[in-house]
């Protein structure tokens, strides 16, 4: 399809880039010449600051926000014969890990409000083989995780936060990957804090937890050519830590500029009929990695096509629950199982949202959806 020179990208950071480039380049070319590529003192300081950042005495930097889980669930020893609850409407890659390890996924329904896991619905899929929930803080919108830490707490659970959509969002003043056993984070290029390539971090408050993360994400070495466990090699490039470490400077900026952004979408779509804007729990700070609307009638996929032809680019996260895709026909799940999942999966729809968006675009992202649904 042609589309005109000024449409209207989903995501952009192009843009961004644009706002720091001089920095990344000096720090990039520092890099190149320090002949030191893996590892090393800036991604020491990338951890320091993302523990700051994100209030933990600890943190591990890693290959992806993929790595970041299947790490935590090997440090915690979760494996064959251990179930591990989480959402069906999420990125493939929260469960995929439950199954890397050998564990099995128990899929729970989500809130309707949130599109984060039904408290209600986790408490009551608790068996003796749960060994772990992994909320997942989806778009950006905190899970509530006062209630959740106290589901775990009664049943011996552990917590593995995914906060791969939500760095720097915060649950009743305390930062997302803080507050459960341990938190885990992507820097993919679409997430609020986005490398320039794969990256991922670990946050956690044990010493001895950490130090397992380490040896596991440089091939099992407990010291130098010397292995104790099976390990993978999930090391981060020292120049996306170069590059991270700038970015986590105006990481509060931009997410500002997302939570005013979704307060105007709020505004100016809250009473266009059909539509349904997100909404967030009083408890929580999200940061708005995504800002999804439901579109009622059965008309998502349409707005979705009309808005593309009119310049609009929007995204649909997520089109199918992961209970139903095929990779998890062997867990025997129906459809109609997870209704809430199965529903939000039809009428989803994410709109242009990027730091850099500016009122006119937002304007014109406005006026097109009232146009088709008018
Ligand atoms: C992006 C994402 C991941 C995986 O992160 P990668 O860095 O792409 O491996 C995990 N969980 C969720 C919810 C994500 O959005």
């Amino acid at each position: 399809m042609i589309q005109s020179v000024d449409s209207i990208p989903a995501f952009d950071n192009k843009q961004q880039y644009s706002t720091i480039a001089a920095e990344v380049s000096e720090a990039v070319l520092n890099v190149l010449s320090s002949g030191r590529y893996i590892g090393g003192p800036l991604v020491e300081e990338l951890e320091q600051n993302l523990a700051a950042h994100t209030n933990v005495s600890e943190c591990v930097a890693c290959n992806s926000g993929t790595d970041a889980l299947y790490l935590a669930l090997r440090a915690y020893n979760i494996g064959a014969g251990d179930e591990v609850i989480t959402t069906p409407f999420t990125f493939v890659a929260t469960c995929e890990t439950i199954s890397a390890v050998g564990a099995k996924p128990v899929f729970v329904d989500i809130d309707a409000a949130t599109f984060n896991l039904d408290l209600q619905q986790v408490a009551a899929a608790i068996t003796p083989s749960t060994k772990a929930i992994i909320p997942v803080h989806l778009f950006g919108q905190p899970v509530d995780m006062t209630s959740l830490m106290a589901i775990a707490k009664a049943n011996n659970l552990l917590v593995i936060e995914d906060c791969a959509q939500s760095t720097g969002a915060m649950w009743d003043k305390q930062k997302v990957g803080s507050i459960g056993d341990i938190g885990c984070f992507s820097f993919y290029p679409t997430k609020n804090l986005g490398g320039c390539g794969d990256g991922g971090a670990i946050t956690i408050n044990n010493a001895e937890i950490a130090q397992k993360l380490r040896v596991l994400k440089d091939h099992g070495q407990k010291s130098k050519y010397h292995y104790e466990e099976i390990g993978v090699n999930s090391r981060l490039d020292s120049i996306q830590a170069a590059i991270l470490l700038i970015k986590l400077r105006y990481l509060d900026v931009w997410n500002q500029q997302r939570q005013k952004i979704a307060a105007r979408y709020h505004e100016l779509l809250s009473k266009v009929p059909g539509i349904v804007t997100p909404e967030e729990l009083s408890g929580g700070t999200g940061v708005w990695n995504q800002y999804t609307i439901r579109v009622k009638n059965g008309r998502r996929d349409l707005l979705h096509h009309r808005l593309k032809e009119k310049g609009v680019n929007t995204a649909i996260y997520y089109p199918r629950p992961l209970h139903l895709q095929p990779v998890y026909q062997s867990l025997g799940y129906q459809p109609g199982q997870l209704p809430v999942a199965e529903q939000a999966c039809n009428e989803v729809l994410s709109l242009p949202m990027f730091p850099e968006l500016s009122e006119e675009q937002q304007d014109r992202v406005v006026y097109s959806i009232k146009k088709v649904m008018g």
